[in-house]
């Protein structure tokens, strides 16, 4: 058992951590005053090699490990939480998605361009209609000849008008089916931009699809095996979102325990009064523990082994805990809390959405629940009698 980061991995935390302190900090609260998508930060992002970091060398990547990879997202997002949403997306649910489900032709063609950062990756599964219930997608892929064509109405892709890549689903008799497109394809269009409550250096967008032609070789996966991209898919991007929501955190806690320690009442600081005190400490507290389950999930990714669990559990716990301590830091700060000239109300708006996005907590509790439920069903001791009255999951 080792807690420490490996000298690659801390030297990656501290470039990350340096950058986002000098070129997305000062920045934050200009870009969520002025809901504005900063496309120079990615652009440095991708000098710094940041855009491809999980990403192997000989597909334009900096070839480290995605535990790299969720120390950079937690030191973004804690600067700022749409930038953090955007590289964590482009990445997790836009790149990765190419290389570990695309055929070699697939991976040479799509994956240096986004890893280099040249192009921005999103991922369009949402609907109007369905966003949890992924099965039910109702957007169409109509077999032609030499390939499909796409029509149907994509919700809320985050990157959507800033992408140049998109992996989409869509359904046909099959089944889902996952494909890759280049953003430019005739047919593609954008509806409404979401106005949203926070996050909101990011980019949210409706992607209209219409009768779009997607050669056979952007099909990602076999016809019918959608699901299973997708599934697979979030199963790592929920740990990118559990180290955003450890970020948000982190930047939280350290400003109200620095308000707390210089705001006096009633002759001494705030943080000298037992109940801000203890509320600190708490606050501390959950971060770490959120930390650790994320590193874990990253872990076991970076081993090769299952971790839709594992992830689930540090996007559940990393997510509430962000949400409280948000919710705390703008207790901490009493009025000053509750206004724009602190920072703790933006972190408040934009954790809100980490309990929401790449599945709800609903959702994540349903995948650890399923897990308890096959460990179960698998475990020789398993008494017949508990066996018979189980519950049914899915
Ligand atoms: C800012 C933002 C960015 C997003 N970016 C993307 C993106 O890039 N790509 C993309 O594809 N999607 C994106 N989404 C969509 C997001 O993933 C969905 O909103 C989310 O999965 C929930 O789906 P829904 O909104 O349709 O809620 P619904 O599925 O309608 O759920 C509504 C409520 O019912 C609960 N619920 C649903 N089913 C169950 C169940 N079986 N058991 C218990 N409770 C249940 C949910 O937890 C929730 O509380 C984004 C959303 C937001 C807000």
């Amino acid at each position: 058992m080792d807690f420490a980061l490996s000298p690659a991995q801390q030297e990656i935390k501290d470039r990350a951590a340096e950058f986002a302190d000098r070129e997305v900090a000062p920045h934050a609260a200009g870009w969520d005053r002025e809901e504005r998508y900063p496309a120079e930060v990615f652009e440095k992002l991708s000098e710094a090699g940041f855009m491809g970091l999980c990403v192997p060398e000989e597909y334009g990547g900096a070839g480290e490990d995605f535990l790299s990879y969720v120390l950079l997202i937690e030191e973004i997002s804690r600067a700022d939480a749409g930038v953090g949403v955007t590289l964590a997306v482009h990445t997790s649910a836009g790149t990765l998605p190419v290389l570990i489900y695309g055929n070699e032709e697939q991976k040479a063609r799509f994956v240096p361009d986004l890893a280099r950062g040249e192009k921005i990756g999103c991922f369009a599964l949402t609907e109007p209609s369905t966003g949890s219930d992924t099965a039910a997608i109702e957007a169409r892929a109509e077999r032609v000849d030499g390939g499909y064509r796409l029509s149907g109405h994509k919700q809320w892709v985050t990157n959507g008008r800033a992408a140049g890549t998109m992996v989409v689903f869509a359904r046909i008799p099959g089944g889902v089916t996952a494909f890759v497109v280049d953003m430019d394809e005739e047919g593609i269009s954008f509806g409404k931009h979401a106005e949203k409550m926070g996050v909101l250096s990011a980019t949210t967008d409706d992607v209209l699809l219409e009768n779009v032609f997607v050669p056979v070789e952007n099909r990602l996966g076999e016809e019918g095996k959608g699901i299973g991209v997708a599934l697979g898919t979030l199963d790592g991007g929920r740990i990118g979102i559990a180290a955003q929501a450890v970020g948000i955190a982190e930047a939280a806690f350290r400003y109200a325990a620095r308000y707390a320690s210089e705001r006096t009442t009633f002759g001494k600081p705030i943080a000298e009064h037992q109940a801000i005190a203890f509320k600190l400490a708490e606050m501390q507290t959950k971060i770490r523990a959120a930390r650790l389950l994320t590193h874990e999930a990253a872990w076991m990714k970076d081993q090769d082994t299952k971790h839709g669990e594992a992830g689930a559990r540090a996007k559940l716990f990393a997510s509430t805990a962000a949400n409280e301590v948000t919710y705390d830091a703008v207790q901490v700060l009493g009025g000053q809390g509750y206004m724009k000239d602190h920072p703790v109300e933006r972190y408040y708006r934009d954790a809100r959405v980490t309990e929401i996005y790449e599945g709800t907590s609903e959702i994540q509790r349903l995948v650890i629940s399923r897990g308890i439920l096959r460990e179960l069903e698998d475990s020789p001791e398993s008494p017949g009698g508990i066996q018979g009255s189980r519950p049914v999951v899915g």
